[in-house]
């Protein structure tokens, strides 16, 4: 399977999209002004009931690619009584699988949002582990006309009886790639065999490995197929800046208030380190949330509540919020820990400079990190100058040729910090607009 890219898409309005009234009026009030491209791209041939496979992420405008046409769907479904087929028995006729809780809860909420023109006639239910199984069952109760689900609490429901699958007409598979390496193939498989055959399948992924490339196979029917860039370089600038081994802390503290930005989200690689950074950072009169799988549900939700509102200005995060979650206008991710799996760098910072909005991509690396950053910047097709900050200039110059030999070598006397002097003020320039416009306003 081969997914073209279609880029420069020409810009469209929602209305030339062909949808509907009570969904443009929201997206107006939502102030969306223009559709995003994968938008433009997909939601016209998803209205006229065409498969869809696309290579997205979140902070694409993804979630409105599917969940707009649905609801234009259903209600159309239910507007023509004698077809509809909604809120009898324990059926679903949207069904959306997502990897994680998270993503559950806020791809349902962004669906309600989207369909509030409706009145309440559509209903959406989201369902996921981790909490308990009665409110979800009540909920359920009557059938739904969208449901959410991670695959193992909707496997669980449908054992208990509390949903059945055999009317979904559309089915929507988002972060195919995320749940496959989540272990849910056996679940998807299962899932995907209660549903009827013909069905509309829209499926999307960051990437394509064999394992959704299989999992594709025979499934979709004549899909259209849409490729967009994850990561807008023009409103999202990365940056990377070497230190020392046992400084990262000292430059992360200075940084966060240097720049006092509204908020930062910090990814560390295990999740005993959020809990350490976060400590550190403590003792530098920093105060640090930490996310990571070890925390209940609840207390998942409070923190990324307070984030999201602003209450808590430093999040420490693992990988498990690198995907999916939509903070709104996030000025800055800091990789503290370099993500093991370069995919994973894309999608860790593709969570600021969403939407359009201008947003910051730091990477603090020392010489350990250097090479592992080179695979990064290879695999993703980037390249990022090295910065140096003033006052915490490396020990060691560490050259490509160095890096082929595995090893640092020692800067000539005096001339690193020379170096990086001259470095820093040919580099302080550079995207100082977008510096400043991430920085708390005074
Ligand atoms: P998603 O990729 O679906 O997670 O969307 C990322 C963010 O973009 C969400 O906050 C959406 O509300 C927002 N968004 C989606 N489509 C548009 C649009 N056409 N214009 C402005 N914002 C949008």
């Amino acid at each position: 399977m081969s997914i073209p890219t279609t880029q420069d898409v020409p810009s469209v309005s929602f209305t030339e999209l062909g949808l509907i009234p009570p969904l443009l009026a929201r997206l107006t009030e939502l102030e969306y002004q223009q559709p995003t491209p994968i938008q433009a791209q997909a939601i016209p041939s998803v209205l006229a009931g065409r498969d869809l496979i696309a290579g997205a992420n979140t902070g694409s405008g993804k979630t409105a690619t599917f969940a707009l046409p649905l609801l234009q769907k259903l209600h159309a479904e239910k507007s023509s009584s004698s077809n509809s087929t909604s809120n009898k028995g324990n059926y679903v006729a949207g069904l959306v699988l997502v990897p994680t809780r998270e993503l559950a809860k806020q791809v349902a909420d962004n669906i309600r949002s989207y369909a509030v023109h409706f009145n309440g006639k559509i209903k959406t239910v989201a369902v996921f582990g981790g909490v308990s199984a009665n409110t979800q069952m009540q909920a359920l109760r009557g059938g739904t006309d969208i449901l959410v689900a991670t695959p193992g609490r909707l496997l669980d429901l449908i054992s208990s009886n509390a949903i059945k699958l055999d009317r979904v007409n559309t089915l929507v598979l988002d972060e195919a790639d995320r749940m496959l390496s989540l272990g849910f193939t056996d679940e998807l498989s299962a899932l995907l065999a209660l549903t009827p055959k013909k069905k509309q399948i829209l499926l999307f992924s960051a990437t394509f490995p064999e394992q959704v490339r299989a999992l594709t196979q025979g499934l979709l029917n004549d899909p259209v197929e849409i490729q967009v860039q994850s990561v807008d370089a023009s409103t999202l600038v990365q940056r990377v800046f070497t230190v020392n081994k046992g400084e990262k802390t000292a430059v992360l503290a200075h940084l966060i208030k240097q720049h006092q930005w509204r908020q930062a989200l910090i990814f560390v690689n295990a999740k005993n380190s959020c809990e350490h950074l976060a400590n550190k950072l403590s003792k530098r009169g920093i105060t640090a949330e930490v996310f990571h799988g070890d925390k209940g549900q609840g207390a998942r939700s409070r923190v990324l509540n307070a984030f999201k509102a602003g209450e808590v200005e430093v999040l420490i995060a693992t990988d498990i919020a690198a995907r999916g979650l939509d903070i709104e206008k996030l000025p800055v991710v800091i990789n503290f820990d370099l993500p093991r799996s370069p995919l994973d760098y894309m999608h860790r910072i593709g969570r600021s400079g969403r939407a359009g909005e201008v947003g910051l991509a730091l990477s603090l690396i020392d010489h350990e990190d250097y090479h592992h950053f080179k695979v990064i910047e290879k695999k993703n097709k980037i390249w990022l100058e090295r910065e140096q900050f003033v006052g915490f200039e490396v020990d060691e110059v560490i050259t490509d040729a160095a890096l082929a030999a595995d090893k640092p070598m020692a800067a000539p006397e005096g001339s690193g910090k020379k170096k990086a002097k001259k470095k820093r003020q040919n580099t302080t320039q550079m995207n100082e607009d977008i510096w400043s416009r991430c920085s708390k306003p005074e």
